[in-house]
């Protein structure tokens, strides 16, 4: 039986119909740029997320970007981040003028360990990061809490964690603005590039949709740049988010599945969730010693994994002019060489999921 990381054809043939319906319309009235798909799509968000304002982009690392720009980062100005993301999350840290400041992350949720920012909080920090990794909030009380008294504003990173709930509230609405992907292969994904940002603050949205637009329409009041989410995507974003809520849940239900066929085996750690944080599972992550062999057994019994990340986000070249070490981020770097993410999707099947679950146990002698 072959498991495939991700299956997107399937997800698109329980909703064909609609999906088809939707593409024809934009093209028969060639709603491409902007106009109502669009408009509906970014009305939609607002209602799911509970956000006042929606402003939606070409892509999530447009919306980290937009947003920063946005908040007036200004070249020297510190962003403290985590060490441990996609480097969507830090490219754009740089490219709005600002230098990126790494953190290591907590063991549990892999998210950014709150008793780390504190630390690095120097006179020229602005903003804090948090990434809601793999669709698990990271410790928003500590960071809203530390991020007030030092006068920081905060950009959730949610591109992982559509839906995803801490202490009850959901992701997205913490900090000044939120930022999302609906790449493909996210929670909710669209059939191409599309991204958002979400914000309470009427005077940041009016900005960022400015500034997303060549600076306005009308009347250039400065330059920007072009950033659109398309008519097509839009439409079809438009068809999609009314199953997301579902959708979550059977992503909820093969993580239990996944949890209860692997989570007695002494040298595998299954994800962890912090009470209180209700986990989307964007990605299933387990920590082995043994990862790049069970990987490797597990591909060659067809069963598709992913490393996310193959490295900690301080260790690339990209980043060897901060000059870190191993030591700097003890955990990231731990789990650099122990993370695997296997197959996730609404539509796996209950065969699928104990086959995987079988082949690791198989490999590992449990
Ligand atoms: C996917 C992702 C992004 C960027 O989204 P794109 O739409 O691919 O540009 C940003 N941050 C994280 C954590 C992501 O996973």
């Amino acid at each position: 039986m072959n498991v495939p990381f991700v299956d997107l054809h399937a997800q698109y043939l329980t909703i064909k119909p609609q999906i088809d319906a939707a593409i024809g319309e934009v093209i028969s009235e060639s709603a491409y740029i902007r106009g109502s798909h669009v408009e509906a799509f970014e009305a939609g968000w607002s209602r799911v997320t509970g956000m006042k304002h929606c402003v939606s982009c070409a892509n999530g690392t447009d919306a980290l970007y937009i947003a920063m720009r946005g908040l007036g980062l200004k070249p020297g100005d510190e962003v403290i981040t985590t060490a441990h993301s996609w480097i969507s999350t830090t490219e754009t840290i740089t490219q709005a003028g600002g230098r990126v400041v790494f953190c290591d992350t907590d063991y549990q949720s892999f998210t950014i360990d709150p008793a780390q920012i504190e630390a690095k909080i120097t006179p020229r920090t602005v903003g804090i990061i948090p990434v809601h990794l793999y669709g698990q909030s990271a410790d928003m009380d500590a960071i809203m809490e530390m991020a007030r008294r030092h006068r920081l504003w905060v950009v959730e990173d949610c591109a992982q964690a559509h839906l995803a709930t801490f202490k009850g509230r959901q992701v997205g609405t913490f900090g000044n603005a939120a930022t999302f992907s609906f790449y493909p292969g996210k929670n909710l994904g669209a059939y191409g590039d599309a991204g958002a940002i979400v914000t309470n603050d009427a005077r940041l949205a009016e900005w960022m949709a400015t500034y997303a637009r060549h600076g306005g329409k009308g009347e250039h009041l400065m330059e920007g740049i072009n950033s659109r989410l398309d008519g097509l995507q839009a439409a079809i974003l438009n068809v999609k988010l009314p199953h997301l809520a579902r959708w979550t849940e059977l992503r909820q239900a093969v993580a239990r599945q996944y949890d209860g066929l692997l989570g007695n085996i002494d040298v595998l750690v299954t994800p962890q969730v912090v009470p209180g944080r209700d986990h989307v599972y964007h990605l299933y992550v387990i920590r082995t010693d043994k990862r790049d062999a069970l990987k490797k057994h597990l591909a060659d019994q067809g069963i598709s994994s992913v490393l996310n990340y193959p490295k900690a986000l301080p260790f690339y070249p990209a980043y060897a002019y901060l000059g870190h070490k191993p030591e700097d981020f003890p955990i990231a770097y731990a789990n650099q060489s122990r993370i695997l993410s296997l197959p996730i999707y609404p539509e796996m099947t209950a065969d699928m999921i104990y086959h995987v679950a079988a082949t690791i146990r198989q490999f590992l002698g449990k």
